[in-house]
């Protein structure tokens, strides 16, 4: 049985994290709470990695030879794993991209340039991360067209009926996150999908903080774009995942060009792949793909649900033990939110909590999170952060709250 209650075995679990095991002996055993920003990996990846490496290894789909073909069926199959794990129609929409950030990018670049004209808008919302606000003002410039922010109210919820009068039919495209890296906020992303898609508008999911804490299923979302990084879903960094409906990928242009995306290449006229390759140009991360589906397969195994329920009852812990803090203030309190747990402390710099908790062995995050537009309307230069992956236990929860008790009679 696991520490909290449920049938999750979180010792088991960890066992699994040879980082997360080795750092958790000793005598100051560390604490993780800082898988928002990345999320430690299981042996099984790391593994996978060297036995692509070791074993696999050529470069893809140019190779007639024999091993050229197994490392391009490895990184085909890699596209099939994240075909089902978010569940898309077919692996052609899956585009594998560095990350997030670069799932984001190919879309303002290649769908939305085009289409910003004087009179078109693009729809964010007030707690996007800047990889899901720059790209877009990027591709803004000198468009004429214009950018629209969502509201949110101090807890952290979305106004939806803001939402709904902001998108029009005017709007190239809204992007929104689907969990808030600072706010811990579940947006309700299949309504603001069926919102937006009434008004005629195309959809980017930002899912980089949802896929390692839920079931993420583009189908029920039904959304046009979704993007989601390797690194925060216990796979390797440099790889992560854009999800596109194959009807509106087939339209657009290469978002780079090179070797691996071409048909024929002249110097009157080059013709293109079609999709997936088009929007794959140069080699990519082969190894990256294939160590990030063994992180889905191995996310699949624990199970969505079960690391969901773990992280939620690890969430309530840490709200019960915190709130009596003198001076602690919960940053993000919107119902039914993840395992993202924002705060500041009266009198102490957000960075001085993380120097604090460093002494104590307990690495949390501290800043604005790469959210700034939202740190301006909180009015808060920052907030301490601390984030929960499938390896956390109630244990560390306690050892957290102990060292802010600490922190708040040192400053008393
Ligand atoms: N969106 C959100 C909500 C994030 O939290 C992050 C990473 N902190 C990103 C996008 C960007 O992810 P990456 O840096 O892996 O591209």
């Amino acid at each position: 049985m696991s520490d909290n209650g449920t049938a999750y075995d979180v010792a088991k679990v960890r066992a699994d994290f040879p980082l997360i095991e080795n750092l958790a002996k000793g005598a100051k055993p560390l604490v993780y709470l800082d898988s928002a920003a990345s999320t430690q990996k299981p042996r099984i990846v790391v593994e996978a990695l060297s036995d692509f490496y070791l074993k696999d290894y050529a470069n893809i789909h140019r190779g007639v030879h024999f091993l050229s073909q197994k490392a391009t069926d490895a990184y085909e199959k890699a596209r099939e794993t994240a075909r089902r794990f978010v569940n898309a129609r077919e692996a052609a929409e899956c585009i594998f991209v560095r990350n997030a950030t670069e799932g984001v990018n190919l879309v303002a670049s290649s769908y939305a340039k085009s289409r910003l004209k004087p009179g078109a808008n693009i729809v964010l919302t007030t707690m996007e991360h800047h990889a899901n606000i720059v790209p877009w003002q990027m591709a803004l410039e000198g468009t004429g067209a214009e950018l629209r922010v969502v509201p949110i109210d101090s807890r952290g919820v979305l106004d939806v009926e803001a939402f709904g009068k902001l998108v029009d039919e005017n709007t190239v495209i809204a992007a929104f996150s689907y969990v808030s890296n600072v706010l811990g906020t579940v947006n309700p992303v299949k309504k603001l999908t069926a919102i937006a898609h009434d008004k005629g508008a195309k959809v980017l999911v930002d899912a980089a903080q949802a896929a390692p804490h839920r079931k993420i299923d583009v189908a029920d979302i039904g959304c046009d774009f979704l993007v989601l990084s390797g690194h925060k879903i216990y796979g390797p960094t440099g790889i992560g995942l854009l999800y596109a409906k194959r009807e509106i990928l087939e339209k657009m242009p290469p978002y780079q060009g090179g070797g691996d995306m071409i048909l024929t290449v002249s110097f009157e006229k080059t013709t293109y792949k079609g999709i997936p390759d088009r929007f794959e140009a140069g080699t990519p991360h082969i190894a990256g793909a294939v160590g990030m589906a063994a992180a889905m397969d191995y996310m699949e195994r624990i199970g969505l649900a079960n690391i969901e329920a773990h992280e939620a009852a690890l969430l309530s812990r840490c709200r019960e033990k915190l709130a009596p803090i003198p001076g602690l203030k919960e940053i993000g309190t919107a119902p039914g939110k993840a395992a993202v747990f924002s705060f500041t402390l009266e009198g102490v710099h957000p960075h001085d909590i993380g120097t604090f908790l460093d002494a104590d062995n307990i690495a949390i995050r501290a800043g604005h999170h790469c959210a700034e537009p939202l740190m301006k309307f909180l009015k808060i230069p920052g907030t301490a952060r601390a984030s929960f992956g499938m390896y956390n236990t109630a244990e560390e929860v306690d050892k957290l709250a102990t060292a802010l008790e600490k922190i708040v009679k040192f400053f008393a």
